[in-house]
């Protein structure tokens, strides 16, 4: 709805503007931008560990005051949030009004084995029964696994499948996180001692590999757009090329979103609205000491985006 509408229905638009004397023009496009639908912005509470852990529940309180509507965990493990049970964790976040949307986990190991994955399986499953109690909508596996060679690759493939489809039957869709390494290359054995042109790299690049291997139906990649731009690709050309495989993404940037010159957000962000995109969590990592606190480099963030105008 736009201004001139809300006004209209409000009954505050004559044919000449505001309802004269009833309330002034400035108040009424307060209430406009009041009463339009709420940026949803997520974020990665990584972003905010150390300041966020020296105390919780005051914590998700300033997460959701400077305007974040949802968070993304990290820190889960032996089945708690840290000190807290997920069910008490999860209270927390509704006391604060936050929705925890999604969730980063590790499985037990980096190094995915084809004798592992009966207990990578039944790691996903307990996962997913206290991520049930957490309503998440999204479970992802952020880091790396170990990987040396294409077989090594192809049993990762088949571990996101898997996961992919423990989640699923319990209606979580399940992804993947990447860093930078998964734009590395493995060259097949029989490629390695074969001419080649110096300037060109060979080999499979790994993340697109993953993308490949893995079912639609069950894995999906959360993109982090600045570990891509680092990883010398451009998530354009991803987005258009596996259309429809990134709904969730993590934005992020060097230091403080939109600072550093390097990430062309709106560019980002237009294609990814254009290819489907359900979600996004800001991301922050990177300050030094003596820098703001967490805290004060996320809101930061928020304030960006909230100000950006192509984001919705
Ligand atoms: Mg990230």
């Amino acid at each position: 709805m736009d201004k001139r509408e809300f006004l209209k229905r409000a009954g505050l638009l004559t044919a000449g503007g505001v309802v004269a004397g009833s309330m002034s023009p400035l108040t009424a496009s307060n209430m406009v931008g009041s009463l339009a639908a709420k940026k949803q912005v997520g974020l990665q509470i990584y972003s905010v560990m150390r300041e966020l852990n020296a105390d919780v529940p005051a914590g998700l309180k300033k997460i959701a005051d400077i305007g974040y509507t949802n968070i993304e965990l990290a820190g889960y493990g032996n089945r708690k949030m840290g000190e807290y049970s997920v069910e008490d964790y999860r209270k927390l976040a509704d006391d604060a009004g936050l929705k925890i949307t999604s969730s980063h986990v590790n499985p037990p190991t980096r190094n995915i084995t084809k004798d592992k994955l009966g207990e990578i399986a039944d790691f996903w499953k307990q996962t997913v029964e206290d991520h049930l109690k957490f309503g998440v909508k999204t479970l992802v596996q952020p880091m790396m696994p170990q990987m040396e060679t294409h077989d090594d690759v192809a049993v990762v493939c088949e571990s996101f499948n898997k996961a992919g489809e423990i989640a699923k039957a319990a209606g979580i869709k399940f992804g993947y996180h990447n860093h930078n390494m998964e734009f590395g290359r493995i060259v097949k054995p029989e490629d390695k001692d074969k001419p080649r042109n110096p300037w060109m790299p060979v080999g499979d690049v790994i993340y697109d590999m993953f993308l490949e291997q893995t079912d639609p139906s069950l894995v999906f990649f959360e993109m982090d757009v600045y570990w891509t731009v680092m990883g010398q690709a451009d998530p354009l050309e991803y987005f258009s090329k596996y259309a429809g495989r990134f709904p969730v993404l993590h934005i992020k940037d060097r230091k403080v979103l939109g600072q550093s010159g390097m990430m062309n957000f709106k560019n980002i962000f237009n294609a990814a609205y254009k290819n489907g995109l359900e979600g996004y969590y800001v991301e922050l990592e990177g300050l030094n000491e003596g820098d703001k606190t967490q805290f004060q480099g996320v809101k930061e963030c928020f304030d960006y985006l909230n100000k950006a105008p192509f984001v919705k």
